[in-house]
């Protein structure tokens, strides 16, 4: 096995997600799997991350000794939880590591903080890895921006039953796009919820619609409604793999680079 490959680990290598990603390095001529890691009980301790995965067997067994695992590695690939990837944060920093962070839910104080370890580690997050969605939000920005605030700025979402966070990390980053294209903080200007007498809709409000059901990977849509026209610009996620795909190239780009703080327009040239 060549040196110059990238060795990376998996955190929550058992789950939906963490399968995907050990596939996906699977198929990297220039990633190699370095270990697999699972959480303290998981029933899936000792079980082979290949045929787990659905590829074939690499005799690397899902563990649950984070430390030990990232000890030699190049990088960390992190779709679990806002409380695990905090830990996970600080020992990419421990180890000097690239940190590649798709778990979504984490609060502002959580963002503060993670941020924070990525003084010694190369932290990419993305709400979404797809080069889809980040083309979307660049999109999104424009529109904002050229449409001005007398459209309206709705945003619905889908994801299948089991997702536990609302709204997407998806539909955040499109509502951060269009309020960056306005110029305006989301904070404050978002409506998260509408039940009951909700009076009439605050002007310049950027609003989130959360659907769950089914096995729906993800769709989003981004509605400009103005008067007497609407424009929808829609993004619709058919296979997890694409995120994966995204995040593994984050991870080969991110490979080298001065500790800091990136993103995906970083790494597809969207940015400006
Ligand atoms: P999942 O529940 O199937 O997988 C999460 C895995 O992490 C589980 O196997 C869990 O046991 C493991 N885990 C939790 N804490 C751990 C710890 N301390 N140590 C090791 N493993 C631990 O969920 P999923 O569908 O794979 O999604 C995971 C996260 O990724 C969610 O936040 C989801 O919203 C996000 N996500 C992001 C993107 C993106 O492109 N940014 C795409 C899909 C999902």
């Amino acid at each position: 096995m060549p040196s110059s490959r990238m060795k990376l680990v998996v955190v929550g290598a058992a789950g939906r997600m963490g399968r995907a990603l050990v596939r996906a390095i699977s198929e990297s001529p220039s990633l190699v799997l370095h270990g697999a890691v699972e959480r303290e009980g998981s029933p899936m301790l000792g079980q082979d991350s290949g045929v787990l995965a659905g590829v074939s067997p690499n005799s690397i067994p899902i563990n649950a000794d984070a430390r030990g695992t990232f000890a030699g590695a190049d990088g960390v690939i992190d779709f679990t939880s806002p409380a695990s990837t905090l830990i996970f944060g600080e020992m990419a920093a421990e180890f000097g590591l690239v940190h590649i962070v798709g778990t979504t839910g984490m609060s502002e104080g959580d963002l503060r903080k993670l941020e924070a370890f990525a003084s010694r580690s190369v932290l990419v997050r993305s709400g979404n890895f797809s080069f889809g969605v980040n083309l979307l939000a660049a999109l999104v920005r424009r529109a904002a921006a050229s449409l001005g605030p007398d459209w309206d700025i709705e945003i619905s979402e889908m994801h299948h039953r089991l997702k536990v966070d609302a709204p997407s990390g998806t539909a955040l980053l499109l509502g951060e796009a269009a309020a960056a294209g306005r110029e305006i903080p989301l904070t404050g200007h978002s409506v998260r919820s509408r039940d009951g007498h909700t009076g009439v809709r605050p002007q310049g409000a950027i609003g989130f619609q959360s659907l769950r059901g089914g096995s729906v990977i993800g769709d989003h849509t981004v509605i400009f409604a103005g008067s007497g026209e609407r424009l929808e610009l829609r993004h619709v996620a058919e296979d997890r793999s694409l995120f994966a795909t995204g995040a593994v190239k984050a991870a080969l780009w991110a490979h080298g680079k001065a500790p800091g703080i990136y993103t995906m327009d970083d790494i597809l040239g969207l940015k400006g």
